[in-house]
């Protein structure tokens, strides 16, 4: 490692971020401490510096150069509107904007919120979603609890984040149409290649990642198969290239290992009890590279 510099991460310092964001750090191996969860700390063992924040600041932090990278939802990047690299998208918080009315709405399309006023933290991507759909409504904005707005009468229906629809039927409200998808995602300024030095050390972070998340696809599998069905075998693993055999004391039997992709995992475990495979063992793997 040469240098001293560091890269600094914006985090969402306590909420539905939190705790998935600092498990992509530790997953790479990198060691912290969070018990006083302050503004900022740095990493023990990779040079890597945290900053805690609230979310909605992190893409103006990143843009600013406060810090290098963040992990933030899509949807507050985009609400934000400046443009930031999505380095990667990492799955999780995943949920949607939706359209919700109260329950006597008869809704039939967005046309139907043509001159309502909906509630929502979103309007930059609301007002984005309408314009190309041409409604024109007025947009409410709040920053939060959003699915009280119809009960209090300052709009006609909301557009907020959904992930079960629970709080919106606490509220009497009914979600009548997705209009947008977002899931956590880290970004970097655009022109952060240029700084080699950190982007050198965000190449490695990456690297880590990319690993610890192949691994979390596959799982290693392991059987004894009647030595005369092998070709069977290669052909239902198939993947990477051809599993591993190793003869067993009983020559009529050998041992198969292969890695498989989960999305596969129950037909290939299927194929392979039907050509005589037993004693199949599986087993989650914790790091692989390409
Ligand atoms: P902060 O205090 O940091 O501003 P917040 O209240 O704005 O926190 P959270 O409620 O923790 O933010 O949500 C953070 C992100 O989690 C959202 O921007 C969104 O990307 C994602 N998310 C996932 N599921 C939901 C959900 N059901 N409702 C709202 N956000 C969700
Ligand atoms: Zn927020």
């Amino acid at each position: 490692m040469s240098g001293g510099k560091k890269l600094r991460i914006a985090i969402q310092k306590s909420g539905r971020l939190s705790e998935k964001s600092l498990e992509t750090i530790s997953s790479c191996g990198i060691d912290f401490s969070t018990d006083s969860r302050t503004l900022k700390c740095a990493a023990q063992n990779f040079p890597l510096e945290f900053l805690f924040v609230r979310d909605d600041d992190i893409p103006t932090y990143v843009y600013d150069g406060v810090a290098d990278i963040g992990i933030v939802g899509r949807n507050e990047l985009d609400e934000s509107g400046y443009s930031l690299e999505v380095v990667r998208d990492l799955g999780f918080a995943s949920c949607r904007l939706s359209i919700a009315v109260p329950e006597g709405f008869d809704y039939q399309g967005l046309s139907s919120l043509e001159g309502k006023r909906i509630a929502t933290s979103y309007p930059r991507i609301l007002s984005s979603i309408l314009e190309e759909r041409g409604v024109q409504a007025s947009l409410v904005t709040v920053s939060g609890s959003v699915e009280i707005t119809p009960a209090v009468g300052i709009a006609d229906c909301i557009c907020d984040l959904v992930s079960t629809g629970a709080t919106l039927r606490m509220n009497g409200l009914k979600e009548v149409e997705a209009i947008y998808w977002t899931s956590a995602v880290m970004v970097a300024r655009s022109d952060f290649s240029q700084d080699e030095e950190r982007s050198a050390i965000l190449s490695r972070l990456l690297m880590r990642m990319d690993t610890v998340n192949n691994a979390r696809k596959k799982k290693y599998v392991l059987f004894n198969l009647p030595a005369d069905r092998i070709e069977d075998a290669a052909r239902i693993v198939g993947g990477m290239k051809s599993p591993t055999v190793t003869p067993l004391l009983d020559s009529a039997w050998v041992s198969v290992q292969s890695v498989v992709g989960e999305d596969r995992f129950w037909s290939v475990f299927e194929d392979l009890k039907a050509i005589g495979a037993e004693g199949i063992l599986v087993m989650p793997i914790e790091k692989m590279s390409d």
